[in-house]
């Protein structure tokens, strides 16, 4: 086997899905399971099918159009706010979008016509984490001008929440997204099918009880492929934090000095490292760096200890390991979202899934 390698436990994805499913459902919630953070992996996105999420959720629309192509027929939801020069392709690959311009709604709308589609939106409003959305003062008189234009169909309002700002959600900005679901549905004569408040960071809120009853959607990521809440990333009870584990293996090990030889300036990515001289200590490189993951967001198994970065090589104090290991030996890591961000994104790390143990190829996306 070659590395570095990212081991995927689709059992475990499964079943944190399921937990979060089953949650969300005794709340009046449906789910639908965000794949952005593993670039629409189609073995990931069947495992939280397979756990019971009524829909996928994607920011990309390459990555929505991966996992139709690999066969799986579901609803997809655009998540990044669609761009002006993309439309055709958020029309022809999503089946909603969250939108908070007018400007896009009509061309999207113009496209929908063309390609003889109706496509689902819904309203983005800014609670305060100061990310997409219209300010509340402007949603009642944006969904009016949505609710003229053809082709589109508003579906419902949302708000995406502790994202840029750590804004979380509660009682009160919960009780303002669906006192403002009331008021267009007043203003337009409709009714919303949706109001999608949530994301991982409301799970805490939900099972607390928090929600108030026309909250009926949450978009979840981190939830299900890390089993954390994201307000305090507690880990969720009954899912597993360990779904993904990175593997890389060493390619140096020798006894080198703890601290730097000679003076020294900026290191390679402009920081100035401390260190201190505690004598030698066992050096292990390992053949994973800053173009594989982000290496920050990784905690090693093994009682090791992260001692430099570079693009190509972490470098281990792995003095407690003398006398155990080798040359050619595998290190594994934990990850955390970041960290499982930019490990699906690299192409240098081989993605390897497995079900019951064994290795799953996967009949999908070859
Ligand atoms: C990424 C994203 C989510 C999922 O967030 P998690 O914290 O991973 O659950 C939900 N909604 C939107 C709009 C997103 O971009």
């Amino acid at each position: 086997m070659a590395y570095p390698v990212l081991n995927i436990d689709l059992d475990k994805i499964e079943h944190n899905a399921r937990t979060i499913v089953e949650l969300c459902a005794a709340h009046g919630v449906s789910v639908s399971g965000v794949t952005k953070a593993v670039c629409g992996n189609p073995q990931v996105a069947a495992a939280m099918l397979q756990g019971g999420v009524a829909g996928l959720a994607d920011s990309r629309p390459e990555n929505i159009q991966r996992m139709r192509g690999a066969g799986l027929d579901v609803s997809y939801m655009l998540l990044r706010l669609p761009s002006l020069s993309r439309v055709d392709e958020v029309i022809a690959c999503a089946d909603v979008s969250l939108n908070a311009e007018l400007e896009t709604l009509q061309a999207l709308s113009a496209s929908a016509l063309r390609q003889g589609r109706v496509h689902a939106v819904i309203l983005m409003v800014d609670l305060g984490d100061l990310r997409e959305g219209v300010w509340p003062d402007q949603a009642v008189e944006l969904a009016k001008a949505l609710a003229q234009l053809k082709g589109l169909r508003l579906q419902g309002i949302g708000t995406n929440l502790a994202c840029f700002s750590g804004a979380v959600p509660t009682r009160c900005n919960m009780r303002q997204l669906s006192d403002l679901a009331a008021a267009i549905e007043e203003a337009c004569g409709l009714s919303l099918q949706w109001v999608s408040g949530l994301n991982s960071s409301g799970l805490k809120l939900l099972a607390e009880g928090g929600l108030p009853e026309r909250v009926n959607h949450a978009r979840i990521g981190e939830g299900i492929l890390l089993g954390r809440e994201t307000t305090q990333r507690k880990a969720w009870p009954d899912t597993h934090q360990d779904a993904f584990v990175l593997q890389a293996e060493v390619v140096e090990l020798q006894w080198k000095p703890s601290a730097f030889k000679g003076e020294h300036g900026e290191n390679a990515f402009g920081g100035h490292p401390q260190c201190e001289n505690h004598g030698d200590i066992l050096h292990a490189l390992v053949n994973i760096g800053r173009q594989d993951v982000a290496v920050d967001g990784i905690t090693p198994l093994e009682p090791i200890k992260l001692v430099g970065a570079s693009s190509d090589y972490l470098g281990l104090d792995v003095s407690a390991l003398a006398g155990r290991i080798r040359l050619g030996d595998v290190f594994s890591f934990h990850i955390n979202y970041s960290a499982l961000l930019s490990a699906m994104t690299s192409s240098y790390v081989e993605k390897r899934c497995y079900r019951g143990g064994v290795i799953d190829h996967g009949a999908l996306d070859r």
